[in-house]
């Protein structure tokens, strides 16, 4: 009998529930990825995601290789109709995989699995993605919750630690089927090749994911609560968008780090391996919202601030998204984010804070921007995180918290080294004038080499005027509300 493995956003060998389950079974498998982004419709992923994808689905296909597999079969189209014709193909009798959780995907795979079972083909599917499947939590009234503390807490008393599942020694898989060729999908750039600093600062696959991991639980994960808001310092896991590849699972994540303080400190959950944890759980929570509520990446889920008067400024969001807003700490993150792919979370949030309340304009521009140049675009914590700026999403910051991108970059870099590192046409300026140059006298930039609105842009609004426009605009429609 031959088995498909249908590898989708668990591109590992280690701890891969599906993998193993096909492997115990003792038959022949066949691996295999689909490339169904028309399935995905506005899910598909941004380009950024698919450079990353590139170089995953090339690490795991040698990973097979090395264990003695034919590799991969890439295969292009409708899930459904892929799948079917592979069966036909290979006289597969079951197919596994291992579960995803975005609102298009779960549809999918229901009908597949409905489909399957009308053939008679046997299907299972595991969780490798998440440490609490969405949907398992609820409160006291057996209702989803809403509120991040409750739902941490639930996760922490529930779940149990499973044991790891090693990669296996072997992988051979004497079934092979027909395979496109992973080059002739294109997902790198080409012309212009704007990936040569996502290259520079990653390494997708498994082997790249650990090597992150162990890293940071030599030493980081200890510091993390202190050191996780500084953007200048590498305080955090960096795990992002191997977590989202599957590259590693939550569960590797969260056994490394309490097995690291439980050596280093002889505490599994000391200060800042708690702190991380929680942060691990607001993966969780996101991808819990998004099964509840699978409008979040489209609605504000508070609905009232769907009524919010967007701008409709096209120079200015050109502007934010180039890192040309005149406010260092903005430009530096969202250059940050075009050069590596990545942009640290506290800068995220003014970023976010900033396109939203000093340029109002919608949170889902901002959005898609991110999800077409962040390498961890994922709809689930995108949609929440950028719901959470805004004020409309599920316990989040308050619709009057307005971030002042001049306070946060003084308290968040207080040495400029974040801004001097992305915009270092402002090097030559003192900490004390980094984050607001406007402020600076003739002198003091012509001493630091800048002219403002050549070297370095003015700012495009005045954020103290914009902060009232956009209280004013979020009061109109609570006020409408009432
Ligand atoms: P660490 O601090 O080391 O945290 C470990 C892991 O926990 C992360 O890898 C991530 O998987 C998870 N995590 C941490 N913080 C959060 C959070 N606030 N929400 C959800 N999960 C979290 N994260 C994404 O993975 N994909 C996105 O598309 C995304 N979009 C965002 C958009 C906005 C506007 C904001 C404010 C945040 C967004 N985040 C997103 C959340 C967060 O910024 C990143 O997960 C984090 O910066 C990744 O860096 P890290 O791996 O070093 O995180």
């Amino acid at each position: 009998m031959t088995v498909l493995v249908w590898f989708r956003r668990d591109l590992r060998l280690t701890d891969n529930p599906a993998l193993a389950h096909a492997l115990s079974t003792g038959e022949t498998i066949v691996p295999v990825f689909i490339r169904d982004d028309e399935d995905a419709g506005d899910g598909s992923p941004g380009a950024a995601s698919r450079w990353w994808l590139d170089g995953s689905l090339q690490a795991l296909d040698a990973d097979l290789r090395r264990r003695g597999g034919g590799g991969l079969v890439y295969r292009t189209g409708p899930a459904e109709a892929v799948v079917a014709a592979l069966i036909e193909e290979t006289g597969a009798r079951a197919v596994v995989w291992n579960r995803v959780y975005e609102p298009w995907a779960m549809r999918r795979d229901s009908r597949l699995k409905a489909a399957l079972k009308t053939k008679g083909v046997a299907a299972r599917s595991f969780n490798a993605t998440l440490l609490c499947e969405p949907g398992w939590l609820r409160n006291k009234q057996r209702e989803p919750y809403k509120v991040f503390t409750p739902f941490w807490r639930a996760l922490r008393a529930t779940v149990q630690t499973p044991p790891g599942l090693p990669a296996p020694d072997r992988v051979a898989n004497d079934a092979t089927a027909p395979s496109e060729r992973l080059e002739d999908w294109r997902l790198r750039p080409t012309r212009p090749d704007w990936a040569s600093g996502l290259a520079a600062e990653w390494s997708p696959g498994e082997a790249g994911a650990a090597r992150r991991l162990e890293a940071f639980v030599g030493q980081a994960v200890f510091d993390y609560a202190d050191q996780r808001n500084l953007p200048a310092l590498a305080g955090t896991s960096r795990l992002s968008p191997h977590l989202h590849f599957g590259e590693i699972g939550p569960w590797q994540v969260w056994r490394a780090a309490t097995t690291a303080a439980q050596a280093t400190v002889g505490d599994p959950f000391p200060g800042g391996v708690e702190t991380f944890l929680s942060e691990l759980a607001w993966r969780e929570f996101s991808a819990h919202l998004l099964f509840h509520v699978p409008t979040l990446p489209t609605a504000a889920l508070k609905p009232e601030y769907d009524r919010v008067a967007w701008r409709d400024d096209p120079p200015a969001l050109e502007a934010w998204r180039r890192g040309r807003t005149g406010y260092p700490i903005v430009d530096a993150g969202l250059r940050e984010l075009w050069a590596t792919g990545w942009m640290h979370n506290r800068v995220r949030m003014i970023v976010a804070s900033f396109l939203i309340k000093d340029l109002l304009i919608d949170w889902r521009q901002g959005a898609a921007w991110f999800w077409d140049t962040l390498v961890d675009a994922d709809l689930a914590n995108n949609a929440a995180s950028w719901q959470w700026v805004a004020g409309s999403g599920a316990d989040a910051a308050p619709y009057f918290r307005v971030f002042n991108p001049v306070s946060q970059g003084q308290t968040f870099d207080p040495t400029g080294a974040y801004v001097r590192r992305w915009a270092p046409e402002l090097a030559g300026l003192p900490d004390t004038l980094i984050h607001a140059p406007w402020t600076a006298t003739p002198d003091q930039l012509s001493k630091a080499g800048v002219v403002l609105g050549r070297d370095y842009p003015a700012p495009i609004v005045d954020h103290a005027v914009a902060r009232h426009r956009a209280l004013d605009a979020y009061r109109a429609v609570r006020t409408t509300d009432l």
